[in-house]
This record gives C-alpha cells, structure tokens and sequence, in this order.
C-alpha cells in the first residue's frame, strides 16, 4: 500500500486530505508542526510521498525540506500563498510539484498520481467496474476482450476509473477531458458518457447525479 505523510498545521485542511487520499486507496499519516515531522521521519522515512505545507510551526516546509531530500521521498509542497517566489523557491529546493490553497481535491489526487507514477510507485494497470485498463498501452480490457475506445473515451474513462465513489461535475469532466470553459449548453459530457456507458458495460455504474454529473459507483 502507497503511504503518504501530510504534514500540515491546519486541521480542516489536513483531515480533508487525509480523507480524499484514505478514499482514494492511500495509506496516510498526519503530523502538524515541523519538528514532529522531523522527529518521525528519523524514525520512520518509509513514505512514498510527502504532502508538505511551507508555513508550520517547528520548523518550516523549506526547512524540512533540506531535511527530507537526503531521503529521497518526494515532495508537493502545499502553499497558501500565491507568492510566485515560494513556488519557484519550492521546486529549485527539489520539490516535485507544489498546490496553491485553495484547491480542488480532484486537483490534489491527480498531481498525487502523476508524482507517484514518475516515481514508479502506481502500478501500470487498473481494475475497475469489472475492467482492466493498462496505463501503458492504453488499452482497455473486459473479461480479456480489448474493448476500442476514441481517445476522449479512454481519457473519460480514466477520469472516473481514478475516482471511483466520488461525484464529478460536468464542468470538472470537461475540463478535465477537453480543456476550456464548460457552459451549460454543452451536451458533449452527457453523450460521451451515454457511449462511454454502452461501450465499457457500466450502464448502472456510471450513475447521474441531478444537476451535478455523475459519479462511478465503486
Ligand atoms: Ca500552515
């Protein structure tokens, strides 16, 4: 299992993400000021990845940081300021990316994902809603018959096959999937959905949630 220490002062924000990660499968562990941070790295540096605020009590995220990159866990830094000096400080101290507060859980998961996939920690394939998706390939897989998908399907897919249980709104899903502004006339979500649905089998899994979205029963 994928463990992740949040080391993060402010209690909102900190059980947010620990529950977004512990419902998304990782393994998380909290600690609230620098130097708690410090004391239990030293006796247990077994982390996949660190989830790092800058302004903590103790000591802070750049100093920690020093701290950290001996043991080459990597690092997203999680910052309340949009000073473009701390992110730029940030990412030349080795950190691997850096999430401005305040941002969307969806935000926070796929930079996750992406920094442990560089890292080689996620393994290559996913089994979701009876399929098998290899990352790699990109090929699709139900009951050992590829399944062909246009490259918006697959993209869709994924989206909902990395966040089973949790409800996306339209306007996130086009984002996500085709970039640009979302406006409400936009039926591209809905009939891709309908046929991604068909295609895949997941007819009574990708549910619609009333003026939301829909969401991928897990
Ligand atoms: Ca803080």
């Amino acid at each position: 299992m994928i463990r992740i220490l949040i080391v993060e002062d402010e209690r909102a924000i900190s059980d947010l993400i620990r529950m977004s990660l512990t419902r998304a499968g990782y393994q998380c562990r909290c600690v609230y000021d620098g130097l708690a941070a410090a004391d239990l790295l030293e006796a247990d540096a077994a982390f996949d990845l660190i989830l790092l605020d800058i302004m903590l009590p103790g000591a802070d995220g750049f100093e920690l940081m020093e701290y950290i990159r001996p043991l080459g866990i990597p690092v997203i830094f999680l910052t309340a300021k949009n000073a473009v000096s701390d992110r730029v400080k940030g990412l030349r101290m080795g950190a691997e990316d850096y999430l401005v507060k305040p941002f969307e859980i969806i935000e926070l998961l796929a930079r996750v994902e992406v920094v442990l996939r560089r890292y080689q920690k996620l393994a290559s394939t996913l089994d979701v809603g009876g399929l098998h998706i290899d990352l790699r390939s990109m090929q699709v897989f139900r009951d050992g018959q590829e399944i062909s998908l246009t490259p918006k399907e697959y993209e869709l897919l994924l989206l909902f096959a990395q966040n089973p249980g949790i409800a996306l709104y339209r306007e996130t899903i086009y984002q996500r999937v085709w970039g640009g502004e979302y406006t409400s006339t936009t039926r591209t979500v809905d009939l891709h959905v309908q046929r991604l649905r068909r295609k895949v089998g997941w007819e009574r899994r990708l549910v619609a949630i009333p003026k939301v979205g829909y969401r991928l029963e897990a």
